[in-house]
């Protein structure tokens, strides 16, 4: 049973492993955060038709779905690894990258206690080593966080030892600022730029990360106003019906979108889950450059 248990993941990691390395690409340009994320899912609302979503069709009742209880506040999801994260019809998971950012994240922080959801954050060791009370303010106020590498680097232009290195440094410094929180760092990652390869992506799900994907990207990185991003992220959604949605707290329009965001998914009967680590061993950092594991071939 063993055995024919370990065969059957065997082919399933080999078959996902192959899906993961066709869905490698690089980013579109430096500015674009995720410009890979189009060759790894496809969108079917294209992005003119989002962008006609006014503030005035927001503001249009949408009737509510049956699939929420009719709190916009929703379940604690554990995972233990990426597998677990799955989510119900109507469910999102709000994610934050590239912070935390004064001037921004307390304000995004504000929006989030106003409705009583929690976010996860995926922060930038860089800058969370230049704003250490913020990233503690986040931890403090209930919210999950994760790491982001230390620099913002594209990991696939990076050989593996030094990609690794990245993300380790990124971990250390994240943990470092959130020292005198009371809480540790999450075993959760996101790739910059959604840039990932075969082989780090397998080495981060072997060493117990969870490793953060993304089903609907908000895209508030683009020079576009608050009503058309919220627009746009509400016609992913409902596209699609549930997923992680990827905002970052270092965006003013991200800032200025999200109490009508979230009002809205409120109206439309979603429900925020809030992400949490799997009886992990908070604070250890599972990726070193060191690692043995890592020297493997793939
Ligand atoms: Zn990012």
């Amino acid at each position: 049973m063993g055995v024919a248990l370990r065969a059957v993941r065997a082919v399933f990691l080999a078959s996902f492993l192959a899906a993961a390395l066709a869905g490698c690409a690089k980013p579109v340009s430096v500015t674009d955060d995720v410009g890979s994320l189009a060759l790894q899912y496809r969108d079917p609302v294209q992005t003119s038709s989002a962008r006609a979503v006014s503030a005035t069709q927001l503001d249009q009742a949408v009737p509510k779905r049956i699939f929420s209880n009719g709190s916009l506040p929703g379940r604690t999801l554990e995972v233990a690894t990426t597998s677990d994260i799955i989510l119900r019809p109507g469910e999102v998971i709000l994610t934050f990258d590239d912070g935390p950012r004064a001037g921004k994240t307390p304000a995004i922080l504000d929006t989030l206690d106003q409705y009583g959801v929690k976010a996860t954050f995926l922060m930038l060791g860089s800058a969370a080593k230049a704003n250490p009370r913020l990233a503690q303010q986040v931890a403090q106020r209930g919210h999950t966080i994760g790491s982001h590498t230390y620099d913002h680097v594209d990991l696939s232009k990076l050989d593996r030892q030094a990609a690794l290195a990245e993300i380790a440094r990124g971990e250390a410094a994240v943990a470092d600022a959130l020292g005198g929180a009371g809480q540790g760092l999450a075993p959760f990652f996101r790739f910059p730029y959604l840039a990932q390869t075969g082989f780090l992506r397998t080495t981060m799900l072997s060493g117990d990360m969870v490793v953060l994907d993304v089903d609907i990207d908000s895209k508030d990185y683009y020079k576009d106003s608050a009503s058309v991003v919220a627009g746009r992220t509400l016609s992913r959604l409902e596209a699609r019906g549930s997923g992680i949605i990827l905002f970052h707290d270092i965006h003013q329009r991200t800032v200025d979108m999200l109490p009508a965001f979230l009002a809205e998914l409120e109206a439309r009967g979603y429900s925020v889950v809030n992400l949490v680590p799997k009886n992990s061993v908070f604070g250890r950092s599972v990726i070193t450059a060191g690692n043995p594991e890592t020297r493997s071939e793939f």
